[in-house]
């Protein structure tokens, strides 16, 4: 393939742009989590997973943590089940909801500590790590939870620079679906309690907020049905999605 003199340009201008963002996060953790309609997309998955390996050939660690995607949904509705509500479990898991009727879900869990020495290995040899959100309770058992929560712990324990959760939105939106393009805990208390973040926008939220508080130094909610957007994230000025700090 030959380019053109204008698109010979762009690729010179693309990796000048790049090459400050590739020297600041060479050697540091990124924790990705992969959900949404990008887990769907064929075109989407093989560019997702293109994305991965050059980061990691940059010099980056990226560890994916990888959510049920839209299946679950399309499972529960096959089941005939309340997805609202089972979302609401899945999403918040928060005792004080009503149960409109008991569903049986399978146990799910939260996360109260990930031992993070089988992905530290990974890391640092020359794998990238792809964790499924399992946990394993006290009792033995196996438990299925949110994996923006596992990713937003996996992040934290990882010291990880950054925590990216990929979604089938363009980002976090306001009243009138405009993105915001950053966010601080104290507006985010507000668009909780004025119902704008609200479902499966609520765990993201929460433990992008979590990671910030402690030590990651930032968490990004992306949009996952754009191509590249791991990279235009990491490599570009502007940067996509919303941007959350401490
Ligand atoms: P994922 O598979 O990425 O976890 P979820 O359905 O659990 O997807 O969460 C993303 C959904 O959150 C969006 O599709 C949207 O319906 C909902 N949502 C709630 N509040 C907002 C908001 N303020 N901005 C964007 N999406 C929101
Ligand atoms: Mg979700």
């Amino acid at each position: 393939m030959t380019l053109t003199s204008t698109s010979a340009m762009n690729v010179a201008r693309v990796l000048t742009e790049a090459l400050p963002y590739i020297q600041r996060f060479t050697g540091k953790t990124i924790v990705i989590k992969y959900g949404g309609n990008a887990m769907v997309d064929e075109a989407l998955k093989s560019g997702f997973a293109r994305d991965v390996v050059l980061m990691k050939l940059v010099g980056i660690n990226p560890v994916v943590v990888h959510g049920g995607g839209p299946q679950i949904g399309q499972l529960l509705a096959k089941i005939g089940k309340q997805t609202e509500f089972v979302e609401g479990m899945r999403a918040r898991n928060a005792p004080e909801r009503k149960a409109p009727e008991i569903i049986d879900i399978g146990p799910v869990g939260q996360v109260s500590g990930i031992d993070p020495g089988v992905v530290d290995l990974l890391l640092h040899g020359n794998f990238i790590p792809v964790v499924a959100p399992i946990g394993v309770g006290e009792d033995g058992c196996s438990y299925n939870i949110n994996a923006d929560l596992v990713a937003g712990k996996m992040a934290e324990v990882l010291g990880a620079e950054k925590l990216m959760l990929l979604t089938n939105a363009a980002g976090v939106l306001d009243k009138n679906d405009k993105v915001l393009s950053g966010l601080t805990a104290r507006e985010v208390d507000a668009l909780i309690a004025d119902g704008t973040i609200y479902g499966g926008m609520l765990p993201k939220i929460r433990c992008a907020l979590d990671a910030v508080q402690s030590g990651v130094k930032t968490a990004h909610i992306i949009d996952g049905r754009v191509e590249h957007a791991v990279l235009l994230e990491l490599f570009t000025d502007e940067g996509v999605g919303t941007l959350i700090r401490g």
